[in-house]
């Protein structure tokens, strides 16, 4: 199976409402369960790369394994670059092969982040690379409390239109109360906002922070519009619980160790898939 952009099945996602994960990866273990719970549950598949990946010294070689596996696959996988942080970092991604590329201006104002992704969609655009983009900010998990939780980065519905229209984005990641890492108390979402959201774009929706959220909290974004969720601290604690059992067992090995990686990321994988109905839909 080529690997592909993300776009058509996302589109085939926000008809059919289901919704697509977005896995990231640091090292090829996770890539490898991943992959494999894909096929088993003949799923689409997106894996994400964060931005600051690209700046070690493994980056092409950890790209080039990504993509050889995703290539391999017997479903649509996509590679995109993950919180891409500069027009600079998008075009690297570019020319290293991955499919999709997010920038991530949401730190900026308005009109800086408007006028970023602009060159950023037109750049990727000329070589088939589509763009996702961030209106609003979605933070950190460890500052819940006086962040998402007070509804501060909150995206601003009635800026949606201009933003999509100006930049011609592809996907759009919005901020309703969902964040980063490890939540600080429990994660709130705003649904109604989701849905205003919704009401004013056919630009397929994305949620980053999905890590922490209930399944019904997952259900409901997804009826609601969302179509690709970003996951990754859900994959990174069941590794390391994995890990840390393992290593009680007088037979824990080199092997019997880092197999735990893929076991777990197979294991979150496969589990999500079946939360967000994108199984047997590739
Ligand atoms: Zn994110």
């Amino acid at each position: 199976m080529p690997l592909v952009s993300i776009l058509g099945e996302l589109k085939k996602a926000r008809e059919n409402s289901y919704a697509i994960g977005c896995f990231d990866i640091v090292e090829p273990l996770g890539t490898q369960g991943l992959v494999s719970a894909m096929e088993k549950k003949s799923s689409p598949g997106i894996i994400g790369i964060w931005s600051g990946m690209l700046d070690r010294p493994n980056a092409r070689a950890l790209v080039n394994h990504t993509r050889t596996m995703a290539q391999d696959s017997t479903v649509p996988i996509s590679l995109i670059l993950d919180h891409g942080r500069s027009f600079e970092h998008c075009i690297k991604a570019i020319s290293m092969g991955f499919t999709d590329v997010m920038y991530d201006g949401s730190k900026l104002s308005l009109e800086e982040n408007i006028s970023n992704t602009i060159m950023v969609v037109q750049a990727a655009h000329a070589v088939g690379v589509k763009v996702e983009a961030e209106l609003g900010q979605v933070g950190s998990g460890h500052n819940y409390q006086s962040f998402g939780a007070i509804r501060k980065g909150f995206t601003d519905p009635d800026t949606v239109v201009q933003f999509v229209e100006k930049t011609n984005v592809d996907m759009l990641a919005v901020a309703i109360g969902s964040a980063h890492g490890t939540y600080q108390g429990d994660p709130e979402l705003d649904l109604e906002l989701l849905c205003e959201i919704r009401s004013r774009t056919d630009v397929p929706l994305v949620l980053h922070g999905g890590s922490g959220l209930s399944d019904d909290q997952f259900r409901t974004v997804v009826a609601g519009g969302i179509c690709k969720v970003n996951i990754f601290t859900n994959l990174a604690v069941e590794s390391t619980k994995r890990m840390l059992e393992e290593a009680k067992s007088p037979e824990a090995s080199y092997s019997s160790l880092t197999n735990k990686i893929r076991e777990a990321f197979e294991y979150e994988c496969e589990r999500l898939i079946d939360v967000f109905g994108s199984a047997g839909k590739s």
